[in-house]
């Protein structure tokens, strides 16, 4: 996918909080309001706004934001590279989640799924059971490599895109992202984003 918010040069805001693709409260009671006013827009402001300032005078202003992330990897900026990952990473959720989420894919997407994990079903225990496992901050992702499904887990503000990984899906297990709807409570989080939330055309547009 094309993120919105293109870069722009020349001392301007390179990185714009997005609007979330749907109102703060429809995806109640499984994310709340006001995990979105804190999520959305405390947390990940917090990333836009202490990037456009790590960014400047890097020469990776007019850049795409994955070029910025990998680049800022790969000359070791890690102040940036973690704002600008974790501006990436969250614009990425927010289109993975939908007010008529859940259920299951279709079409070539479901076909990926079954060749790579065996079934649905079996995905899904994965995908939960990877989010469980990823320790303290992070994320789980659906990921494309080489053309075949995988789940992949990432810590902080990394992400597949810096090893050459296609992101189909994710979601976040930072606990900012739960803790006030779910509390300590990861797994059932993990649940209710499988069951009620996960956007799966989103994903499916995300196929090479
Ligand atoms: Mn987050």
């Amino acid at each position: 996918m094309t993120l919105a918010n293109a870069p722009k040069a020349g001392g301007q805001d390179v990185f714009t909080l997005p609007e979330l693709p749907f109102a703060k409260n429809a995806l109640e009671p499984h994310m709340s309001a006001e995990t979105f006013d804190f999520h959305h827009g405390k947390h990940h402001n917090a990333y836009v706004v202490k990037g456009n300032e790590l960014i400047q005078g890097t020469g990776l202003e007019s850049l795409s934001l994955e070029d910025i992330v990998c680049k800022a990897k790969e000359q070791g900026n890690m102040p940036l590279f973690n704002n600008a990952g974790q501006h990436y990473n969250h614009s990425f959720f927010w289109n993975c989640l939908s007010p008529s989420g859940g259920g299951t894919p279709t079409g070539a997407l479901l076909d990926k799924i079954n060749a790579a994990f065996g079934s649905f079903e079996k995905f899904k225990e994965e995908f939960v059971n990877a989010g469980i496992g990823q320790f303290g901050s992070g994320w789980v992702w659906l990921v494309e490599n080489n053309g075949t499904l995988e789940i992949a887990k990432t810590a902080n503000a990394e992400t597949p895109l810096t090893e050459g990984k296609k992101p189909i899906l994710v979601c976040d297990v930072w606990e900012h992202a739960y803790y006030i709807d779910y509390q300590n409570r990861r797994p059932d989080f993990l649940k209710a984003f499988l069951e009620h939330l996960v956007n799966w055309d989103f994903a499916a547009s995300n196929l090479s």
